[in-house]
């Protein structure tokens, strides 16, 4: 599983731009459905992980990968029961979850997110961590309703809490609880199983991101489902320790960089080797990792 997350992500990080991502394989991709009770499902293809909520009142969408797949994506809501979304929450910014926001918006859907990401999605950016340009959307496919905080969607007999994370993934991370139905999106707060990536150019932080994590381990109980951004679907067990991995990562940069040591220096002295086993099989290798989060830590 996680050589497939691997090579996924590589390919979606490395390929560069629109135009590439347009006219490659996406025929050949194809959702896996994993039904969290509760007519909320998680829905697994390429880019970030969509949760899909499905009643009577309409259906609620998080996140929606890439544009060249919202025809498949409707598709299999149709299966499920669903309709074109009546709102959607985009997590965060990232290319990789907004991407079918323009195809959905110009469909009626209602987009909501944090007021950052409606910032971020109208300008054109630049993720340089991956070398890549990303253009500004269209007004179909910008979020119409923006919150700074929290907000709440009360239907389908659902009690849905949206609320904000400062400064963890990137600076308009938002965590989705589906409160009856014990289902968390956790956004790209959580990378199940290998090194996340950080956006520490847009806001993000490992602080932030261990904070996150915390507070949405308060909120999860053994039966509660998890959607991390990426990876498949989790448990708190395993949102417990991926947190304590980001604890002890933190504890041990804290120490170097206020030791006054240089990112390179850091690098070289391979201080979380015992952790690349385990968690440095995604997308991102230890050295990578460690250079991205360095400029995100607190000042010594
Ligand atoms: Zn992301």
């Amino acid at each position: 599983m996680k050589k497939i997350v691997k090579l996924l992500l590589v390919a979606i990080f490395l390929s560069g731009g629109g135009p590439v991502l347009a006219d490659h394989h996406w025929e050949g991709v194809a959702y896996q459905r994993v039904p969290l009770g509760a007519n909320v499902y998680a829905m697994i293809a390429e880019g970030g992980n969509i949760a899909v909520a499905i009643g009577e009142d309409g259906t609620f969408l998080v996140d929606d990968q890439f544009a060249p797949l919202t025809r498949k994506l409707l598709w299999e809501i149709e299966q499920l029961g669903g309709g074109t979304p009546r709102f959607l929450i985009n997590t965060h910014w990232h290319f990789d979850h907004t991407g079918g926001n323009e195809n959905l918006g110009a469909a009626g859907t209602l987009i909501v997110a944090h007021d950052n990401v409606r910032q971020m999605l109208s300008v054109d950016n630049r993720l340089s961590a991956f070398n890549r340009d990303i253009k500004a959307l269209t007004s179909d496919g910008l979020p119409v309703i923006t919150f700074s905080r929290d907000t709440s969607f009360h239907m389908n007999g659902e009690t849905i809490r949206v609320f904000h994370v400062s400064n963890a993934h990137t600076d308009g991370d938002a965590v989705v609880h589906f409160q009856n139905a014990n289902v968390i999106h956790a956004g790209d707060v959580w990378f199940n199983g290998f090194y996340p990536f950080i956006d520490v150019e847009h806001g993000g932080s490992l602080a932030g991101m261990l904070e996150a994590s915390n507070q949405i381990i308060a909120l999860s109980d053994e039966q509660t489902k998890i959607i991390p951004g990426h990876g498949p679907v989790g448990n708190l067990e395993e949102l417990v320790h991926y947190r304590d991995m980001l604890s002890q990562v933190l504890t041990e940069m804290r120490t170097l960089k206020s030791q006054g040591k240089s990112p390179q220096e850091i690098i070289s002295q391979q201080p979380i080797k015992s952790l690349d086993q385990e968690w440095g099989d995604g997308f991102l290798t230890a050295e990578k990792w460690l250079e991205i989060i360095y400029n995100g830590l607190e000042a010594p």
